[in-house]
């Protein structure tokens, strides 16, 4: 099977690129630009899922009848109910910059002190197979905000992010250790049993 993934957000595309090429080695995975690029999607769904679905049909409707996967995702913070949310990428405004996203945050949290700063990651991947049909699955990483930036792997909100159970953050631990517990990875891997149960 082709899988194209409707992003355009290449560090999306590495970590999914990585998961599948574990999990399921016989799919080939292309980037949305195989396609000419991922085209322009107005993200006005008032939900993870509804986004993905939305991002997921655009690509579908350029792939010639070929499988495409999309990746809406963001973090919650319990202290800012559930903000950024959908709107993580761009909570510090249209065009913001992963930086001044995390400044932001950091400075949203000002006043709020350790054992306050619960927040997950959230995704919801959208897949639609080559005849069209519509599934959904979704992962959560629990965890929470760090006083400072701490690292500077990964992206997004990596920096100020550490995982329950882990003493440093996304920012600071491997891409294999994210791969193992992010969000994306729980979410891929109900995809992969999905897939491999069809
Ligand atoms: P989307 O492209 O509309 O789904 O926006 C996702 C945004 O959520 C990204 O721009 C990041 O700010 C944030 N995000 C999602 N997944 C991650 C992750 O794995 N690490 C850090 N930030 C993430």
């Amino acid at each position: 099977m082709d899988l194209f993934i409707a992003t355009g957000n290449t560090h999306k595309v590495e970590e999914l690129q990585t998961l599948l090429s574990v999990h399921l080695p016989d799919v080939r995975v292309h980037s949305a630009l195989a396609l000419g690029g991922m085209p322009p999607v107005v993200e006005d769904a008032d939900t993870f899922k509804g986004n993905s679905l939305l991002k997921a049909r655009a690509l579908w409707g350029m792939s010639g009848g070929h499988a495409v996967l999309a990746d809406d995702s963001g973090l919650c913070v319990d202290a800012l109910a559930g903000a950024p949310g959908i709107f993580s990428a761009r909570y510090a405004g249209d065009n913001a910059t992963d930086g001044e996203n995390r400044a932001k945050l950091l400075e949203s949290l000002a006043n709020v002190p350790v054992g306050g700063r619960a927040a997950h990651f959230s995704c919801v991947l959208a897949f639609i197979d080559a005849n069209g049909k519509e599934h959904t699955f979704s992962g959560e990483c629990p965890g929470e905000i760090t006083l400072a930036e701490e690292g500077s792997g990964g992206f997004g909100y990596d920096p100020v992010f550490r995982p329950e159970g882990f003493e440093e953050t996304f920012g600071t631990l491997s891409p294999e250790t994210k791969n193992r517990l992010s969000h994306r990875a729980i979410a891929l891997a109900d995809f992969v049993r999905f897939l491999v149960g069809n």
